[in-house]
């Protein structure tokens, strides 16, 4: 039972894929702080736990005091912290020509400056109770793009280059830090998918929040302490798909 009694924190897990994170991390055992921006979709991801499994904090990443909160707030609950999963996320979809400076500030605040600061003010309690382990949701997008996704791209790039950074610096303190790259991630209404969006995927369907919770555990097992610094693409092979249009 390698997560029993373990604590994890999730950012975003109001909702999509952080709340399915947030409920393998449950399933398995471990006590979950969930932290978003609104405290509704906590409490949604949360229904029927045991009142001292969860905890409930309200956390904006783009904050600096808010990432310090939330390591703190986790830690004097539940006395440590062995996992964060830095899932919260945003995307912003414009011409490069239209996109404002506030909007690339927005869209980098909170995807790769949130990550590190949510990975800072965890590494800080984690160096103290034993070492811990980070998974950082970077995209597909780090390593291919469609137009008009200049800030989430060099956001989710920055992502992976964050990865092996604190990989070397926190291995010291048996920290360890991967990131995972997901493709086609369907978080609304998985029927309404047309034949064409899962036959064009290599392994034939498009992805689902359990597939990325599944590797967020695989990513955190103590016994996979042989891992870190790596970006798990996880995408139905959709980036070693060659595509010619004549
Ligand atoms: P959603 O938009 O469904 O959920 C994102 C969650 O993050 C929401 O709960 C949102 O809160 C929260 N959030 C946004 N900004 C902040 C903030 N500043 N502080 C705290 N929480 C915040 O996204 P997905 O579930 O689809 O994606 C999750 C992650 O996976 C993201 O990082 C995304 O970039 C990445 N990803 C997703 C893919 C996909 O296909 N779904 C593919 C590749 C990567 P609120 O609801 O209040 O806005």
């Amino acid at each position: 039972m390698p997560f029993e009694g373990k604590v994890a924190i999730v950012t975003g897990a109001g909702r999509g894929i952080g709340r399915a994170v947030a409920r393998a991390y449950a399933n398995v055992g471990a006590r979950v702080v969930l932290a978003d921006l609104d405290p509704a979709g906590c409490e949604e991801t949360a229904q029927g736990w045991p009142a001292g499994a969860f905890y409930i904090q309200i956390c904006d990443v783009r904050r600096p005091e808010d990432t310090v909160a939330l390591a703190e707030t986790a830690h004097q609950r539940f006395g440590r912290i062995d996992f964060l999963v830095n899932n919260a996320g945003i995307g912003i979809w414009k011409s490069p020509f239209d996109l404002s400076v506030e909007e690339w500030e927005d869209v980098l605040a909170t995807n790769l400056r949130g990550a590190f600061l949510c990975s800072r003010e965890a590494a800080r309690v984690m160096r103290e109770t034993g070492g811990g382990a980070i998974v950082n949701i970077a995209s597909t997008r780090a390593l291919m793009s469609e137009p008009g996704s200049e800030a989430y791209a060099a956001s989710k790039g920055g992502i992976v280059a964050l990865t092996h950074a604190l990989a070397i610096s926190l291995g010291p303190d048996r920290i360890r830090v991967n990131c995972i790259s997901p493709g086609w991630i369907e978080t609304g209404d998985y029927n309404a998918l047309r034949p064409v969006d899962h036959r064009q995927h290599p392994c034939g369907r498009v992805g689902r929040p359990e597939d990325i919770a599944r590797a967020c555990l695989y990513l955190t097992d103590p016994d996979n302490d042989f891992v870190t610094g790596v970006n798990l693409v996880i995408d139905g092979g959709m980036t070693r798909k060659m595509i010619y249009v004549d």
